[in-house]
């Protein structure tokens, strides 16, 4: 197993529509355990396979404390959406940046699991957003598409100028930097996806 770097926005490689996988071979679980292994190293709770540069619809998510409960959906396909709920979400690939989004509350999910067996899942509250930020990727989209024009360009900004930063061989800072403590950082892992 290996930790994959992760793209960053605004990264064009983000907005790749990824493609189905025809066949759950060896290379597809072993992609599943790279994506597994960098999460939980990140650390967040869910990852899409184009994060990491494979544009192919594989998702892992991991909501658990204990972060033993690795879901593997590949395929995934929403068959229904209901309710509404407004959670933070934040993403590996928008490192730092914390918004509210609006999305249905239940989704009924088909998918593949890492055997390439078929399985349907009701996934409610955090499950339900984090399941529809991961097929968001897997579609080309990053969560702050959600946000107002404005913000999307404070956001694009701001990561561009610590890219900028980290290449000219600043530190690299982490999320707790500025006002925010280590403590909302570290509470801030089960937003990560
Ligand atoms: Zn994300």
């Amino acid at each position: 197993m290996a930790v994959k770097s992760i793209l960053h926005y605004p990264d064009p490689r983000l907005r790749r529509k990824a493609l189905p996988v025809e066949q759950v071979d060896d290379a597809v679980r072993r992609l599943v355990d790279d994506m597994a292994e960098t999460m939980y190293s990140a650390p967040g709770v869910g990852l899409a396979a184009i994060q990491v540069n494979e544009p192919k619809r594989v998702i892992v998510i991991d909501l658990s404390e204990e972060r033993n409960r690795l879901q593997v959906f590949i395929n995934p396909e929403i068959l229904a959406r209901d309710g509404e709920q407004t959670l933070e979400e934040g993403c590996l690939s928008v490192p730092g940046i914390y918004e509210e989004v609006t999305r249905p509350n239940r989704v009924r999910v088909r998918a593949l699991d890492r055997d390439g067996k078929p399985f349907e899942l009701e996934a409610e509250g955090l499950l339900a957003t984090c399941v529809q930020h991961e097929i968001d990727h897997l579609d080309g989209k990053v969560f702050v598409d959600y946000l107002s024009r404005l913000k999307q360009s404070r956001i694009r900004k701001k990561l561009e100028k610590r890219e900028r930063e980290q290449e000219a061989g600043a530190p690299r800072r982490g999320d707790a930097t500025g006002r925010e403590s280590l403590a909302a950082a570290a509470g801030r892992i089960r937003s990560k996806m």
